[in-house]
């Protein structure tokens, strides 16, 4: 097809954007299927998971699985089915019920289904010094920067599964992990609360939200305040890791599917959103519980849905 300015396609039938679980579950399902579909991912597959150091709650794995590897599994199952994927940035969708173009950074493409897979990305503090010190003590990953805190003191912000998850695993080199969560009580899994509660390198500050991250060429101290005295205080750490949540990665759909008030895409049971022929699944999708185990479930329902979509359109 040939769209005005001098493009050519090749038509898909599935285009999946996204290569974590739930974007890979979903072109393994198509690959099974022999639904000529291509999935693409902006750098490599993998998602959030990769980062994450150890899972224990997906099933299968009684003694839990490093997320890398989990990842890696999943991504070569998919491949071992045909799944092609493709390292493109999506830029761009043009969709409407006739038709669904996808503009990436290496050209054009369309296709007759579209899955958004396109999870989410770390909230940020919006405090002073947060963004210059990015790379330099502030991060958003301690799988990833956890090492270079050796028998240092670091501060953990949130109080969520990730920041205690985060926290517990950031004691395996710091000396000290000051975890500051904004309430008096920790929103996190009671079994990750009573580990947090029983690890003596962790100290639980309540009731406190930072203020400034302090330093010239990397992080010397926080600055804190306690919200229910707003008295100021400073901790001296090396090392900041921020964990207050994710944002959905969903630009792409903004202006063309129905999102929810923080953004998250709103689809029904069978994944399908608001337009005919576009589903989402995973952290992206409005939800109740974010999970490998939930996106998962997602990425297959998504793909077996896109299928019937397509088989009721060709007819
Ligand atoms: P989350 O559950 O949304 O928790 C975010 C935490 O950050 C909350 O404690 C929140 O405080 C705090 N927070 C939010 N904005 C803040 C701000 N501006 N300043 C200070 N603190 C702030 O996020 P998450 O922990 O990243 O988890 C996301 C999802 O992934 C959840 O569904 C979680 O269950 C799931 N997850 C699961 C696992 C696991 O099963 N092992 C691991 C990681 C993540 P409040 O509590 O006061 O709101």
């Amino acid at each position: 097809m040939n769209d005005g300015v001098g493009f050519f396609f090749i038509m898909e039938d599935l285009i999946i954007i996204g290569g974590g679980p739930a974007g890979l579950t979903a072109g393994l399902y198509a690959a099974r299927s022999r639904l000529k579909s291509i999935l693409l991912e902006k750098l490599s597959p993998g998602g959030q998971v990769i980062l994450t150091d150890w899972v224990e709650n997906y099933p299968g794995f009684p003694d839990g699985i490093s997320g890398f590897e989990l990842m890696e599994r999943i991504r070569r199952q998919a491949e071992n089915f045909g799944l092609n994927i493709q390292s493109q940035d999506v830029i761009k969708l043009n969709i409407s019920p006739e038709r669904k173009l996808v503009v990436t950074d290496k050209g054009s493409l369309e296709t007759r289904a579209l899955i958004l897979a396109t999870g989410a990305t770390p909230r940020k503090l919006g405090i002073e010094g947060e963004e210059r010190l990015t790379g330099k003590g502030v991060s958003y990953c301690a799988t990833c920067d956890g090492p270079f805190y050796r028998d240092q003191e670091v501060a953990v912000i949130g109080g969520g599964d990730t920041a205690v998850e985060e926290a517990l695993f950031l004691t395996k080199f710091a000396i000290k992990v000051h975890l500051v969560h904004r309430r008096n009580e920790l929103r996190a899994t009671k079994l990750l609360q009573e580990r947090a509660t029983a690890q003596e390198k962790i100290e639980l500050v309540w009731d406190t939200v930072p203020t400034r991250i302090l330093g010239e060429t990397g992080v010397k101290e926080i600055e804190i305040k306690n919200v229910k005295t707003d008295g100021l205080s400073r901790i001296p750490v090396e090392g900041v890791f921020v964990f207050i949540g994710y944002n959905p990665s969903s630009e792409l759909a903004r202006g063309q599917l129905k999102l929810d008030t923080r953004g998250f895409i709103v689809t029904n049971n069978d994944m399908e959103t608001s337009l005919a022929g576009v589903f989402a699944a995973g952290d992206v999708r409005s939800k109740l519980l974010r999970q490998i185990s939930t996106a998962v479930g997602e990425g297959a329902t998504a793909a077996f849905a896109a299928e019937r979509y397509i088989e009721s359109v060709a007819q």
